[in-house]
Order: C-alpha cells, then sequence, then structure tokens
C-alpha cells in the first residue's frame, strides 16, 4: 500500500522529474522548490491542466489554476472553485468575487495587481468541502505557484487555505490573532468573502485583518 508520503514523492518525480528536493527547515510541512528552469506561470498552467491526480477531475469543467498578475506582490489564496468559478475557469466568481474584490479596493489594492488562487484546483461536487486527500495531492500546485509568483504577503481566505498553507489546524478565529508565515512570507489570515456572505457580523474582523495586512504590506513593499 502507498503511504501519503510515497504518493507525494511520486507525484513530483512526474512534475518535475528528479530535479525537486525539500527544505525542512523553515517549515513543518513539505515544501517544494519550483523547477530550476525558466519556467514561467503560464508553462506551469500548461503542464498541470490535464491532472487526473484526484476524483476533482471528473466532477469538473475545466482545471481552474489561477487568475491576475504574474508578477504580484499580493497573493489572495481561497479554497476551491464554486460552480461559477468551474464554468467560468476563474478562482473567484459571483458575489464571492464582488465582496473580495470591494474589500481589496476599499485598501487600495488595484484588482490587475493581485494574484488569486485555491488551494484546489477543481470544483468539489455540491461545493463540498475538499477532502484531506485532495487537499494533499493538489497543494503541491499551490506551492509551486507561490514560489513562481513570489508575492511580498499572502491573504489566505478561510479554513481551508490557512491550514493549508501554514500546516496547522487551528481555527480561522485563532489563526487571524496570529503572526503567521508560509516560509519567510508573512500569512494574513481571515475569513472567507462567501462565509461573510452568509454571516456579515464576520465582516468586522475581516475589515480589521485587511488593514492590519495593507500597513505590513506596507511597510514592506515600499
Ligand atoms: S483537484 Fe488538484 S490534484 Fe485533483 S485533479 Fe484537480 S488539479 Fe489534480
Amino acid at each position: 500500500m502507498i503511504t501519503e508520503v510515497q504518493n507525494y514523492f511520486i507525484h513530483q518525480s512526474e512534475i518535475y522529474g528528479k530535479d525537486f528536493y525539500l527544505d525542512l527547515k523553515k517549515s513543518s510541512s513539505v515544501v517544494t522548490e519550483p523547477p530550476p528552469t525558466t519556467q514561467t506561470i503560464e508553462q506551469f498552467n500548461s503542464e498541470i491542466k490535464d491532472c487526473h491526480k484526484c476524483e476533482l477531475s471528473k466532477s469538473r469543467t475545466q482545471l481552474v489554476f489561477g487568475s491576475g498578475a504574474s508578477d504580484a506582490k499580493l497573493m489572495c489564496v481561497g479554497q476551491a472553485p464554486d460552480s461559477d468559478s468551474d464554468k467560468q475557469g476563474r478562482p473567484f466568481s459571483g458575489a464571492t468575487w464582488e465582496l473580495l474584490s470591494k474589500i481589496l479596493l476599499a485598501i487600495k489594492f488595484p484588482i490587475d495587481d493581485i494574484y488569486f488562487a485555491n488551494v484546489i484546483k477543481c470544483h468539489p461536487p455540491e461545493n463540498r468541502d475538499p477532502q484531506e486527500i485532495e487537499i494533499t495531492e493538489c497543494l503541491p500546485f499551490l506551492n509551486t505557484q507561490i514560489e513562481l509568483i513570489k508575492p511580498v504577503v499572502i491573504l489566505a481566505l478561510g479554513r481551508t487555505a490557512a491550514q493549508s498553507l501554514l500546516g496547522v489546524r487551528e481555527s480561522v478565529v485563532s489563526l487571524r490573532e496570529k503572526e503567521n508565515y508560509y516560509r519567510d512570507i508573512p500569512v494574513f489570515v481571515t475569513h472567507h468573502p462567501g462565509d461573510l456572505l452568509k454571516n456579515s457580523e464576520l465582516k468586522r474582523a475581516t475589515w480589521e485583518d485587511v488593514q492590519k495586512l495593507r500597513k505590513v504590506f506596507d511597510e514592506l513593499a515600499n
């Protein structure tokens, strides 16, 4: 029987050949370096667009890779494409996208300067939460996206994004009170805009979180 770790190595070898290594010093989770080539985010997209590594390949219309500026200093990470995103091929869509855009514009981030992605690249049926095995299979793709984009700051939207990036099991409520890092990159944890649409009482906390992000971003990026 293949263990999760063996499965991980098989997966990585299929993508990168033998040219990947582990950095266990800076993270509790297993993280890969991007391939040592001039690979671009677009090349990486075409490399994985036919991925069938988990069951979600059967329920998707298309793999939703990510969108936005390939040199973005801010990267926003959500959970998975919903049914509209699945059809449109964009990581966020509809009312969720409208609210997220408004929040980011309110802290003066031009939308075109940001990169957006999800932990999971294929739409889970009925918009259900992704399963552990699906996260394990798909997370290396997000790791590589981050390595290629090289953001200064990451905004993790919701539990799946926060826990997957940070390699922890804590709640959003707990993580948003802490200083978090993905490798050396500050990660600000807040509620997913989809959750704000269901519970407007979360908006106040989200507003506080993004204002903190803006402050740190200005210190680091300027
Ligand atoms: S969810 Fe990720 S691992 Fe699963 S098929 Fe889609 S791209 Fe591949």
